[in-house]
């Protein structure tokens, strides 16, 4: 077999290919098909981290203590998520644990390459965001997360900001917006002013996060679908509408999305592990889109579970 990329080797294998059996394909690729058919989907969002400040750095201000869970490492995060039948996840930037500082998620990649990719956060505000985004590519770092600053009005439209909006459009790593329903405006005016930029809202721009799921706020969010390059992450039920299982009042919303976007640009997370303690849990989370939602066709049930997140972070 070709040895570029495992997702395609992947792709390839669930085409079919297995099928012919491990005289064509040895025993290695038997392996990877097996490993695929048992764990075929994608958490597009979850973090990870470790209680052991010698292998990563906490912000100053934040102690051991302030973990919760207190250790969540890839091998408790893919504990966690395999048996829910999820194999690949993208590892998000904790900005309060680990401020810029990839690197815990990037040696988690090194060690994983065919399960993890990472969204990674640089300083807008220092010098060479681009050149940085660029370099962190050729670790696995194939989106950034932004998020509002505290003291700046115009957050999308420093020049740092600017220049890795214009980046994000050749290198396609996808402008990730961790916003609220207010900020919705201004990401579509950014969108606007740089129509190339792949985008990525998370969490539903966080509708729904004081219990309420506002008409008025859920038209703003499909608003955004006029920009072609924007994805949706219908994720961390857990922290929406009822916050707890099984999570039905989200459905409505959903099909919303769906019906405006389409399958292809909507993907499931689960913002793992913030849904471990009291009611809610990862298995609620991905069964209401793999078990519940009876709107969309097998083929845009794998688009939400798989493919949009694996054509929006897994290409490199
Ligand atoms: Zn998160």
């Amino acid at each position: 077999m070709p040895s570029d990329s495992s997702v395609s080797r992947r792709t390839l294998l669930a085409g079919g290919v297995a099928a012919v059996g491990t005289s064509v394909l040895g025993a290695e690729d038997a392996t990877a098909a097996a490993a695929f058919q048992a764990a075929p989907w994608i958490d597009a969002h979850s973090h990870i981290w470790t209680p052991d400040t010698s292998r990563s750095k906490l912000q100053s201000g934040m102690t051991v203590e302030d973990l919760a869970p207190k250790s969540f490492t890839s091998d408790e995060l893919m504990a966690v998520a395999r048996p829910s039948g999820v194999g690949r996840v993208v590892l998000i930037q904790h900005t309060l644990f680990h401020g810029y500082d990839t690197s815990y998620l990037t040696d988690a990649r090194q060690r994983h390459p065919d399960v993890f990719r990472v969204v990674g956060m640089v300083d807008d505000l220092r010098p060479n965001a681009g050149k940085a985004m660029r370099q962190l590519l050729q670790h696995g770092v194939t989106g950034f997360r932004i998020v509002p600053r505290k003291g700046i009005t115009d957050w999308l439209q420093t020049d740092g900001m600017t220049e890795m909006w214009q980046t994000a459009a050749e290198t396609r790593q996808p402008m990730c917006c961790l916003v609220n329903p207010v900020n919705l405006p201004e990401v579509a005016a950014a969108c606007q002013r740089h129509p190339d930029t792949p985008v990525v809202i998370d969490h539903f721009g966080r509708v729904g996060i004081d219990g309420q799921i506002r008409e008025a706020e859920v038209d703003q969010l499909c608003a955004l679908a006029k920009h072609r390059q924007v994805k949706i992450k219908i994720s961390a039920y857990y922290a929406l509408g009822k916050k707890k299982p099984p999570h039905h009042e989200l459905i409505p919303m959903i099909k919303r999305l769906y019906e405006v976007f389409g399958a292809h640009r909507l993907m499931w997370a689960s913002d793992c592990p913030y849904q471990l303690d009291g009611e809610n849990n990862y298995q609620a989370s991905i069964a209401l889109i793999r078990d519940v939602i009876d709107f969309v066709t097998d083929d845009e049930r794998r688009q939400l579970l798989r493919t949009t997140a694996e054509e929006t972070f897994f290409y490199a």
